[in-house]
């Protein structure tokens, strides 16, 4: 069965991409969850070549798988690598191929496949293709995404649509700040302003300031004597 894509992203490499199938058994965005019966896991699983089409499949291998699932995706949410407590819950052994010690399912059956996927995000983190499998940073998305991008930071799994949402979001929320503010006349209120001074009757402060003196009218202090008389 084929999964709905968002963006134009492309897939995770081999084995990778079996670990991103996986996780995307379940989207939020569209409402879809694969996983939604032990059928359902036998669906998944049988078309992806993991297990036979009449494979044995109970709730508790349900259980596990949705287990592993959750686990998966919270450690990428977290951006941490696979950790032990989660190998310890499927049969796994040690193997040695081509002079390397490997993991392998231990067994047959639907928990031997989930052991398969398991095994493809530990051999995921040794080359370091882990970290390149991410969650879709939109709450209401979460898809797991590859992103093969040089500087590994992409944030959305479509930046058309939940880059765009995103920054729509942070935009409106921003305006709404900003209008919860007070005016600026109610946070800083204005003084009204001193009267100005009657410069017109101030004295000027330099002398060059004053005006000139009128030739015609006597100055102030000095008395007309008239024409000298000779002595
Ligand atoms: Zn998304």
């Amino acid at each position: 069965m084929s999964q709905p894509v968002p963006g134009q992203r492309p897939a995770a490499p081999e084995p990778l991409r079996l670990v991103q199938e996986f996780l995307n058994t379940r989207w939020e965005r569209a409402g879809v969850e694969e996983l939604d019966s032990p059928r359902g896991l036998l669906r998944w699983a049988a078309a992806r070549g993991l297990v036979e089409t009449d494979a044995p499949v109970g709730q508790s291998d349900l259980d596990l798988a949705l287990a592993l699932r959750d686990t998966l995706r919270e450690l990428l949410a977290a951006r941490r690598p696979v950790e032990t407590g989660v190998l310890a819950s499927l049969p796994l052994r040690c193997d040695i191929q081509a002079g390397r010690l490997v993991l392998v399912p231990d067994g047959a059956g639907i928990t031997a496949a989930l052991a398969r996927i398991l095994i493809a995000g530990v051999e995921a983190e040794r080359d370091g293709r882990w970290e390149r499998l991410k969650l879709c940073a939109a709450p209401d998305c979460r898809w797991a995404f590859y992103d093969p991008s040089r500087n590994r930071s992409a944030t959305w799994c479509n930046m058309a649509v939940c880059g765009s949402r995103a920054k729509a979001r942070s935009y409106y929320r921003r305006q709404r700040a900003a209008s919860a503010l007070p005016t600026p006349e109610l946070r800083s209120p204005r003084r009204p302003r001193p009267p100005e001074p009657c410069r017109a009757r101030a004295a000027p402060r330099h002398s060059w300031l004053r005006p000139a003196a009128d030739p015609r009218r006597p100055r102030r202090g000095s008395r007309n004597r008239g024409p000298r008389r000779p002595g």
